[in-house]
């Protein structure tokens, strides 16, 4: 059976010598995170993620859920799971206080939830969907829902679910059939269908909170094929009264069916039957008669794109958590399988061969996977540190680059660590040859589990055309003109630098292949939008690799000055310089090439009819 280590060493370094949080006693929670503080609580996670967490991964994926009768069961072991994570508290960590949390930084909670998906991505799936669904309640919600009923999904005895996803539509959400009617108390009446819901029923809670969108019909009963007619409602699946908070009759809520998947098996995605539901509509009523768009900024809206950003959020964690599992157990692999001898040598003349860790290959499968993790992380990281000072900062110009900053790189941390999380998975499960493929090794199920991150909240691609066509050029590139200033001053800061110096090139090159895409496409894509689709992956890609290459560059002045100061553990220090120097030499070239697919256009690509593929 695989294991697990929580890396809290790593997030250690991330958030106390490279963000350096503590210096942000300005905002809320940050105070208190002394380095102290902070292990303790990772030092916490980790050893409950470790020790109840993991061991029910393996049979979890092999029992899976089950639908007997009407109701969800999920595998043995997680209703208990599920119990001690809430008593503990690990399920609230960033809730605010007032409702019951314990009003952490991000930061400090997604490396839990980081934790929690590596040890075990299907069971931590449930409170991280309720987190992303209370956010939205607390953002949006009415007074008596954020009394009676965001505190009980805060303290674990409500889950909460997203309820997009239709038969005929995941991705273009114009074309739902999910129909609101609303009564003349306010509340409406909630009918469809929706599918592929994420813990859409289970038996670790009495009551499930769906968020669900819907289109509200016209005068005439009929629904048009308009976002500005999709809203945003809270379908309980047992009713709450809104006076008192007390649960009554089961609503008009049924589950059709549990799916039979590729992986995250113990994560129940259910069929969600809604026949004339009580609902309540989330945010102000939308204007009758106001202009489509006027109406599609209402708060509700705004709402469910604030929990579909904190999804993202979620969903590049689990492609880091699922990498670094799977590296780990990658790595003592590489060490203990013996098979024929070094290139350059006897490594271990001891035995008859030697571990496969010795070979440049095996290594470049490791090291890869090792620099987008640790990449990746400190990307979240960056991005989770931004969402606080973006709430928080009293500075408006502060607040407002790291929202820019910071909306920016979400469709870089979903689609770009998701498709790392996969690739690295993938590099360990190579690692370990035919034993990989066996499945009670466990290396296969880290990719079956790592491949529908790259699918759901936004299928990967659909957040390429999200950088290139919206977060990229809105308010006139605001978002993309900050990030290339902040990126030129490192550089120009840095390519001097007598300790990271030699990493700036490489970046520097990287840097100069994004802003000639950046030109190709203003110049080429208005008159051809194709060339935009064609080029929005190779887009997305230049920013992982040059964003993760400005992070490992920084990381790495910050692992020179400790090597320098003799703080810490030098070996730690060393392992992040190489790191670094792997991600300039071996990832950074890739841009050039990504940068040449862009510059190829469209018209290859849409040449063939549709008949000839
Ligand atoms: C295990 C699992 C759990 C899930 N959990 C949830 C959940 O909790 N809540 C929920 O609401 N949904 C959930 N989903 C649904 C998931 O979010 C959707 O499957 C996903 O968004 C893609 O939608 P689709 O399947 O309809 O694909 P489609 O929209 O049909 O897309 C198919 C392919 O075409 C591409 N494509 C589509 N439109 C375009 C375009 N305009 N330009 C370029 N390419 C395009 C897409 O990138 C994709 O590769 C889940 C799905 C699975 C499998």
């Amino acid at each position: 059976m695989p294991s697990y280590k929580a890396p809290v060493e790593d997030f250690l370094f991330l958030f106390h010598d490279f963000l350096k949080i503590q210096e942000r006693g300005d905002l809320p929670g940050f105070a208190d995170m002394t380095r102290d503080m902070t292990s303790a609580v990772l030092e916490g996670g980790a050893q409950f993620c470790e020790e109840v967490l993991q061991p029910l991964n393996q049979p979890g994926d092999e029992e899976g859920c089950h639908f007997e009768n009407g109701t969800v069961r999920v595998p043995k072991g997680f209703r208990q799971a599920w119990r001690q994570f809430c008593e503990a508290g690990w399920n609230r960590l960033s809730a605010p206080e007032e409702a019951g949390g314990a009003g952490l930084p991000r930061v400090i909670s997604y490396a839990i939830t980081e934790m929690g998906m590596a040890a075990n991505q299907a069971f931590a799936m449930y409170p991280g969907l309720t987190g992303a669904a209370y956010a939205a309640l607390w953002a949006t919600g009415e007074p008596w829902m954020k009394e009676h009923v965001a505190p009980k999904m805060i303290a674990g005895e409500w889950t909460g679910t997203m309820c997009l996803t239709e038969p005929n539509c995941g991705t273009d959400l114009r074309l739902m059939k999910t129909r609101a009617v609303e009564q003349p108390d306010g509340t409406y009446r909630l009918t469809g269908t929706k599918i592929f819901i994420s813990g859409g029923d289970h038996d670790l809670t009495d009551n499930i909170i769906h968020m669900v969108i819907a289109k509200i019909p016209d005068e005439n009963g009929k629904l048009h094929d308009d976002l500005a007619t999709v809203n945003f409602f809270l379908v309980p699946k047992v009713l709450v009264d809104p006076e008192t908070g007390a649960v009554g009759a089961r609503n008009a809520v049924t589950t059709g069916a549990i799916e039979k998947k590729m992986g995250i098996k113990g994560n129940a995605t259910c069929v969600l039957n809604f026949d004339e539901a009580v609902a309540w509509r989330l945010g102000p009523k939308p204007q009758k008669g106001g202009a489509a768009d006027e109406r599609s900024k209402s708060a509700g809206m705004a709402g469910m794109f604030g929990m579909m950003n904190i999804a993202r959020m979620g969903v590049g964690v689990q492609g880091v958590a699922i990498g670094e599992v799977a590296l780990q157990n990658g790595v003592s692999y590489a060490n203990e399988r013996l098979a024929g001898r070094a290139l350059t040598g006897v490594k271990n003349p001891d035995q008859n061969a030697d571990p496969i860790i010795v070979y440049p290959d095996v290594r470049r499968l490791l090291l890869g996977a090792r620099a987008a993790i640790e990449g990746g992380r400190a990307l979240i990281a960056w991005v989770a540190f931004l969402s606080s000072i973006e709430q928080f900062s009293k500075d408006e110009a502060e607040r407002t680059e790291a929202k820019d900053l910071g909306n920016l790189m979400i469709p870089v941390v979903k689609a770009y660590l998701t498709d790392k999380g996969f690739e690295a998975a993938n590099a360990a499960m190579q690692v370990w040859g035919g034993h990989g493929y066996i499945r009670e090794n466990g290396m296969e199920q880290f990719v079956r589990d790592a491949r529908i991150n790259q699918v759901y909240e936004g299928a990967n691609g659909i957040q390429a055309l999200d950088l290139v066509a919206r977060k990229m050029t809105s308010k006139g590139g605001r978002a993309t003109l900050t990030y290339f200033a902040k990126l030129e001053a490192f550089l120009k800061e840095n390519e001097k630098d007598a300790q990271i110096g030699a990493l700036i090139p490489a970046l520097r090159q990287g840097y100069a292949d994004m802003g000639e895409a950046a030109g190709w496409l203003m110049n080429n894509a208005p008159e051809n939008y194709d060339h935009a689709g064609a080029a929005s992956y190779d887009m997305l890609n230049i920013f992982g690799i040059v964003t993760l290459g400005w992070l490992w560059a920084r990381m790495a002045r910050t692992a020179q000055e400790k090597l320098e100061k003799g703080e810490g553990d030098p070996a730690f220090w060393k392992r992040k310089l190489v790191l670094a120097r792997y991600w300039m030499e071996r990832e950074l070239p890739n841009t050039g090439a990504c940068l040449a697919r862009i510059k190829a256009g469209a018209d290859t690509l849409m040449e063939l009819d549709a008949a000839h593929f």
